[in-house]
């Protein structure tokens, strides 16, 4: 396995691959690697000749509040791990060469996609992540990448700034990778103290109670809404950052729940550790 840390190596290689008739598969990561990104590079390397996989802990992705300086970072761990899955290039840049001097263009997708849910309470992180990926994406130059349904609004960004600057990368979603109890994993789980282990379950928990409720006949959104915003502050320490039900095309709220309905939550437990968990409630395929 290569690590490149320079841009142009970077773009030399892609274009070495695609000269000898390979394909790209790309999965880009702030890494501190789990499950759940190994699934992402795994399913790369079953569409793809080569894979890459981007390391990038992405400054302009981060709120001035948020924890850009804490973020879990364990780069000779995860190499190992990228490599036990058959990951070809580990494409690790550093924050100066990524946002030199001068640099002064942001992509941005509008309000529809990014002003609700995580757009809502993180001003700004989705302009980061749009261009932050647009910009990998041409450096790296990849035919797919693979992203995860766990950053569901994330993924619906992407996609939608992809076929709207014929960036011509098929983007694929892959489902959420969860702990035997239940939590998705994510990297910002290693935040999370002993005690706060169970609280944290009140996400999965509520998903799971939603998905009972709808079997049981109840459709609506509001009456769903407010008893499980009732069940995650049961759990101690815990603050609602939204729970909604949407759309999964047009990330807008609905009324009546049916198959293409997500609901998307954000809690934060302690006022310390921010989790998001999302999925289909009334017989949706995730
Ligand atoms: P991150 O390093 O947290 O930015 O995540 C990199 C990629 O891994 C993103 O596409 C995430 O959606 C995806 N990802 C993170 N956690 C999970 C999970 N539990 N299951 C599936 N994909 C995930």
């Amino acid at each position: 396995m290569k690590i490149i840390q320079d841009l142009q190596e970077m773009t030399a290689w892609s274009k070495e691959q695609t000269v000898a008739g390979k394909t790209i598969g790309f999965v880009p990561t702030m890494g501190c690697f789990h499950e759940g990104h190994l699934a992402l590079m795994r399913q790369a390397g079953e569409l793809a000749g080569q894979v890459v996989v981007s390391l990038f802990v992405n400054p302009t992705q981060f709120g001035p509040q948020e924890d850009l300086a804490a973020y879990p970072r364990d780069f000779a761990r995860d190499q190992e791990l990228a490599a036990s899955v058959g990951v070809d290039v580990i494409f690790a840049p550093e924050p100066e060469d990524m946002y030199p001097a001068g640099c002064n263009t942001t992509v941005t997708v509008g309000k529809e996609l990014t002003g609700q849910l995580c757009g809502a309470s993180r001003p700004g992180h989705f302009a980061g992540v749009a261009t932050v990926v647009s910009k990998l994406f041409n450096i790296v130059r990849p035919d797919l990448a693979v992203f995860g349904e766990k950053d569901f609004q994330q993924l619906a960004v992407i996609r939608r700034m992809t076929e709207d600057l014929n960036l011509g990368v098929e983007i694929i979603g892959h489902p959420i990778i969860r702990e035997q109890d239940g939590l998705a994993m994510s990297s910002r789980n290693a935040y999370l103290q002993e005690a706060e282990r169970e609280t944290a379950l009140s996400l999965s928990r509520a998903l799971a109670m939603a998905r009972t409720m709808a079997a049981d006949g109840e459709l609506h959104a509001e009456s769903l809404t407010a008893t499980l915003q009732k069940f995650i502050l049961s759990f101690s320490g815990t603050e609602l950052d939204y729970i909604s039900f949407v759309d999964q095309a047009s990330l807008q709220p609905v009324v009546e729940i049916d198959k293409d309905t997500v609901l998307a939550l954000a809690v934060k437990i302690n006022g310390r550790v921010r989790l998001i968990d999302n999925g289909f409630v009334a017989g949706g395929e995730k």
